[in-house]
């Protein structure tokens, strides 16, 4: 015992604590950031490959620290996921985003586009989870069709445990459902067919050999062509994510794919400027 605790001190990292005291102490001062509504949801177009419709919108959520300012998903997600807060957190999203597609649904009408959601995977298997969309769905007054719910191959696989129920229950409501990064999990495409699924969404990791039209790397190419065709045979519609050149977006066309997102189209945007954005789009 004694040399465990010499061993421990030998360890000691002052630069390594500290990041570990703040990674803690911003996970403390969530809950209350939630309640005081510091959180916002910014939007991102999904544009038809065909036509430069709207189709989309995926919600993306951001943290309005009052010392920090501005903070990405990519610093608190993971530490929401850690602490569970992620269930509230990501429920005040659910009914935001919703909130706001039922605006873009009276204005828009027949025209309108879904809102997609991300689904971390604690609130996958979350007991309440299709009481909660319901709840929201019939107190937003959006239509069910009108909201998409993107979980990662790990999130659908650890629904696993009640045989998909869940995702059956929330198709059978109308809700899309989306595979989100698709190809960068651990894939099991024999299970694909039995999944209640109406979307691929491919990984924007994809996008990178596609960059240029001349110096397209042809394996990236293959792989790609073969998601979308894989999809395809499935009955599901495909999104390519991190669309950022012309010559990404017209390669996905070639190939098929529905529709695109990314910062060739759009960045994630504030609801002023993203409605701004779905108006000029419709003529
Ligand atoms: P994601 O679901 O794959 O979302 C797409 C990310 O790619 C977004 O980053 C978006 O801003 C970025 N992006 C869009 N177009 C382009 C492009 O053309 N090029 C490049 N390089 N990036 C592009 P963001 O907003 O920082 O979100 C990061 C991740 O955080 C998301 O990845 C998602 O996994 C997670 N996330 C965001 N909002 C939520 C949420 O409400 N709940 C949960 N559970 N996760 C969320
Ligand atoms: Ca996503
Ligand atoms: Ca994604």
């Amino acid at each position: 015992a004694k040399s465990d605790g010499k061993a421990r001190w030998a360890q000691f990292d002052p630069e390594r604590n500290a990041n570990e005291v703040a990674r803690l102490r911003l996970a403390a001062s969530m809950p209350a950031a939630l309640e005081r509504e510091e959180f916002y949801v910014d939007y991102q177009p999904l544009i038809g490959l065909r036509d430069s419709s709207v189709v989309g919108v995926e919600a993306l959520v951001r943290w309005g620290h009052p010392d920090l300012g501005r903070l990405g998903p990519d610093k608190f997600i993971g530490l929401a996921e850690e602490t569970g807060l992620i269930v509230p957190l990501g429920r005040w999203v659910l009914r935001k985003a919703c909130e706001q597609a039922k605006r873009w649904q009276d204005r828009f009408g027949d025209e309108a586009p879904f809102v997609s959601v991300n689904l971390a995977v604690r609130q996958s298997r979350d007991p309440n989870l299709v009481m909660d969309v319901a709840e929201i769905l019939e107190e937003t007054g959006l239509a069910p069709h009108r909201l998409q719910l993107e979980l990662t191959e790990s999130a659908i696989m650890s629904t696993a445990d009640e045989p998909l129920d869940k995702l059956r229950a929330l198709s059978r409501m109308g809700v899309r459902i989306a595979i989100d990064d698709f190809g960068t999990g651990y894939s099991n495409l024999a299970y694909l067919r039995h999944l209640p699924v109406h979307e691929l969404k491919i990984a924007g990791s994809f996008m990178e050999g596609l960059r240029d039209a001349e110096r397209a790397d042809p394996v990236d190419a293959r792989i790609v062509g073969t998601l979308v065709d894989l999809a395809h045979t499935l009955g599901l519609t495909v999104t390519a994510e991190g669309v950022e050149t012309q010559a990404q977006a017209r390669r996905m066309a070639e190939i098929g794919c529905e529709t695109g997102q990314g910062y060739l189209w759009a960045k994630p945007g504030d609801p002023t400027t993203v409605t701004d954005y779905i108006a000029s789009h419709l003529e």
